[in-house]
């Protein structure tokens, strides 16, 4: 296991201030890791210069404020200079000033003791206003002072400057105008303990673009210096050491956002029907209960998968059937999505949390993951199983079983299924009539015996991910080998075919999972191939949503026919491109960051 590896996996849910994904070393930022001492003056005649020494310090807080905005000026954002300007006004205004004097004057304390009290006397008048948006804007008046405060201490700023690019931020809390700096100087994100939609520094960082996650509440102690953090604005998750897994599929996710238009938003709220009015029905991927807004927001008809494996990172012990639960109802009981499917948890291998007894294997890919360790530790399986029944009660749920690789593996798990449903039952505990089940085809030998399985459930799902690196025998981690891993190498796409066939023969639906549903270059090679269902990290939806609509499913055969009669990747690659390109130039346009 590398260094990188072995740091702490953990997810914080905060609010997303500012939307876009990002991913980079955390830097930790303080913007007031001053030591303040408060005390009184040894005598009277100490007081002019304590409070010239005020006075200084607002001099040079307003010169700082200043010189941000000059520096802002030469970009074309122009919302933080309104914020910067009222906190130049905060900084003269008589009240605060005179306050101050007054409190340095009267009660003879030094400057620092004497904006503290005045920041209290603030507090309290704000904590009366009822409006909350007022209410909210102590925290301009505290930005203000910290500034004036560190002025104070004649430290030298730490600066955002010093920084370097390429970082996130962490901190906790930023003032408008520390958020102003972070884009002049190319950090890309940011992360803080305090701060909420409204305030102005959430203002700032949209209105700069930077993506950004507050309200974490003490995200600043629990990061350390170089720790891989994603930043996902959007879903107002902060993921921290991040899986190699989970990293891939966030990077993915980062490309998809850059590449979402306004105006592919408009089209993604109608259905994925070609212009000769055949549908496909298109869902969401989900890693985490935060990601469903954006996922309707983005076309989400249905959540297609929820990858409950993310409920026991982040935990020191196993969750519960109520934590289960609590996430589950979460899912189902939104009534924007048509249905839910949840996938058993594919744990093991690589993915165990640590606490657990973990036998160290050699091949995870291959290991004891998915159905397979399931099926070994019975009671933690069922307690997930008790969960999603109880789930089934609240909104249209789904179950959906990983890595199935023989009929015995469904077999016996429709069987502890069907134990869980008698037992909850019994218990009079209310469960929805019936709940569909599907089999995840990720296995070749799954493919081989489709027909067979397709009697033992009611959909299937085709998770390429997996599909495709033990078909083409390529770990799907190693960075080495990805000029390898291809979607549309022949063999994959007469493995898919065959699953399709079998699951229209015994008239069920087949559904795809995997990143190959949301890649737009394979998009009329799926849809040539007739599936019923395509689930994608949400934000590829608006593209695949678009092509569709503009395509035919007569174009989308007649190119799968082409494809399927060539005999290499190369050929089949270099065909599909140049069609798809030709035909969906804007679409297929990658923004790399
Ligand atoms: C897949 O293998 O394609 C899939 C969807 O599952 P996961 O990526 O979670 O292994
Ligand atoms: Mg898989």
């Amino acid at each position: 296991m590398s260094t990188e590896q072995a740091k702490k996996t953990f997810v914080l849910k905060g609010i997303g201030v500012s939307p876009g994904i990002v991913i980079g070393k955390a830097y930790l930022f303080d913007p007031l890791d001053i030591q303040l001492s408060f005390f009184k003056l040894a005598d009277s005649s100490l007081i002019p210069r304590e409070i010239q020494r005020f006075k200084n310090a607002l001099k040079e807080s307003e010169r700082q404020l200043v010189e941000i905005q000059e520096n802002l000026k030469k970009t074309k954002v122009t919302e933080p200079l309104y914020i910067i300007d009222v906190h130049i006004l905060i900084l003269k205004d008589k009240k605060f000033v005179n306050r101050t004097i007054k409190y340095i004057r009267r009660l003879g304390i030094n400057a620092e003791w004497a904006i503290r009290m005045t920041l209290d006397r603030y507090k309290q008048i704000f904590e009366e206003v009822e409006d909350s948006y007022i209410r909210g804007r102590i925290s301009d008046v505290q930005h203000v002072i910290q500034r004036v405060l560190r002025c104070l201490s004649g430290k030298k700023r730490e600066t955002i400057w010093d920084i370097g690019e390429g970082v996130i931020v962490i901190a906790p809390d930023l003032s408008p105008a520390d958020t102003a700096q972070l884009k002049m100087e190319k950090v890309k994100g940011f992360a803080t303990d305090i701060g909420g939609r409204t305030s102005h520094t959430a203002i700032v960082a949209r209105a700069m673009e930077i993506p950004a996650v507050a309200g974490l509440d003490n995200i600043s102690r629990m990061v350390h210096p170089t720790d891989i953090v994603i930043v996902d604005g959007t879903s107002g998750l902060v993921i921290v050491n991040p899986y190699p897994d989970i990293l891939k599929r966030y990077e993915e996710k980062k490309l998809h956002y850059a590449a979402v238009k306004d105006e592919y938003l408009k089209y993604a709220k109608n259905p994925a029907t070609t212009r000769d009015n055949y549908t496909v029905q298109i869902g969401g991927n989900i890693e985490f209960i935060e990601e469903i807004p954006s996922a309707i927001a983005h076309g989400a008809e249905y959540i297609g998968l929820y990858r409950t494996e993310f409920i026991y990172i982040n935990r020191e012990s196993l969750p519960t059937e109520e934590d289960h639960f609590n996430n589950y109802r979460q899912v189902v009981g939104v009534k924007d999505l048509l249905w839910s499917t949840i996938r058993t948890f594919d744990l093991g291998g690589d993915k165990f949390p640590a606490n657990q007894k973990q036998v160290k294997e050699l091949n995870p890919q291959m290991g004891l993951r998915a159905i397979r360790f399931c099926l070994q530790e019975v009671d933690l399986f069922k307690t997930q199983l008790r969960a999603i029944w109880r789930a089934s009660a609240i909104g249209k749920t789904k179950i959906l079983f990983p890595m199935i690789s023989g009929i015995e593996e469904i077999r016996e798990a429709k069987k502890l299924l069907e134990e869980t449903r008698n037992e909850l039952l019994a218990e009079g505990v209310e469960i929805a009539p019936k709940m569909e089940i599907g089999a995840m085809i990720e296995v070749p030998s799954a493919v081989v015996i489709a027909d067979k399985l397709a009697r033992e459930v009611d959909f299937f799902s085709i998770g390429t991910n997996d599909l495709i690196q033990y078909a083409l025998a390529i770990d799907r981690a190693n960075e080495r080998l990805t000029y390898l891993y291809e979607p549309l190498h022949p063999a994959v796409l007469r493995l898919l075919k065959r699953v399709v066939d079998a699951a229209h023969v015994a008239k069920i639906r087949v559904a795809m999972c995997g990143e190959m549903a949301g890649d737009p270059m394979c998009c009329l090679i799926l849809l040539g191939l007739e599936l019923d269902e395509l689930s994608m990290n949400h934000l590829a939806i608006p593209r695949i949503k678009r092509i569709i609509q503009e395509s035919t499913i007569e174009e989308a055969k007649t190119l799968l026919k082409k494809a399927m009669s060539f005999n290499s990747s190369a050929e089949i690659r270099v065909y599909v491109q140049d069609y798809m390109m030709q035909r969906f130039p804007q679409e297929l346009h990658k923004e790399e960051d």
